[in-house]
């Protein structure tokens, strides 16, 4: 009788030796035994953030704030809350472009971990369903990064996907780099609710909030529309919390 486990662990272990993998990250050679696509101090860098954050934009915060931050104070965004797992940066940056450009759908477990993680953390009450923000209309990639998100936390919550209810009329110019006046009307008018959404309980989804504008400019055409609107995000840049009143 063939030893089918020993045949298995045998190919296995020639594999590695043919073909030894290196962490997509930092290009380090894998541990084989226990590691996939990333090596596991890339993987432990891709960390929750555990500090205060506004209570309704969810920016992170260097102290603790029981109220809302100040520029929710002046400035209330029309999404009851958000939340972001991480902050965007070092290894968390790296997978995130790995997956957007690259199509690396190795790092999509660990995403998919960190959005189910901050969905059951937020507290937020059952949602009707889950909105990606849309892409650029003109966009020639078929793979749209937050589109794939949001089937991630679906399937994982069993929270319906709503992926075309929104939807991007034009091209926008990359927000990154604008002013604060110019991201708003930069936005202006860019999107369009494709679909009835009174009466029902929402959660946006998008991959990184810059200054939080996106966010913003979406959940108001969803409110408007009539719909309760909270919004969740993998991540948050520190561009976030620079925008604080001062
Ligand atoms: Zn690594
Ligand atoms: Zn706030």
């Amino acid at each position: 009788m063939t030893d089918v486990k020993g045949e298995r662990h045998f190919l296995h272990a020639l594999e590695a030796v043919l073909f030894p993998s290196r962490c997509q990250i930092c290009g380090c050679w894998l541990d084989l035994a226990g590691e996939r696509v990333l090596c596991k101090e890339c993987a432990a860098g891709l960390a929750p953030w555990r500090g205060p954050r506004c209570p309704i934009c969810g920016i992170f915060l260097p102290t603790p704030d029981p109220s809302r931050c100040g520029r929710c104070a002046v400035q209330p965004p029309s999404f009851r809350a958000h939340r972001s797992w991480a902050s965007y940066g070092g290894a968390l940056r790296r997978a995130l472009h790995l997956f957007k450009y690259h199509d690396l759908d190795g790092v999509a477990p660990l995403f998919q971990a960190g959005l189910v993680q901050i969905w059951y953390e937020s507290g937020f009450p059952p949602m009707d369903g889950i909105v990606p923000v849309p892409a650029d209309p003109t966009r020639h990639r078929d793979f749209s990064p937050t589109l794939r998100l949001a089937e991630l936390l679906a399937r994982e919550t069993g929270i319906p996907l709503w992926g075309n209810v929104l939807k991007k009329k034009r091209t926008t110019p990359p927000q990154a780099g604008l002013s604060q006046a110019r991201r708003l009307t930069n936005l202006k008018g860019a999107f369009t609710l494709r679909g009835a959404v009174a009466g029902k309980r929402l959660l946006l989804l998008d991959d990184v909030m810059t200054t939080g504008t996106t966010l913003r400019t979406c959940g108001d055409v969803l409110t408007r529309g009539g719909s309760e609107v909270f919004a969740l995000t993998l991540a948050q840049t520190p561009l976030a919390r620079s925008l604080e009143p001062s």
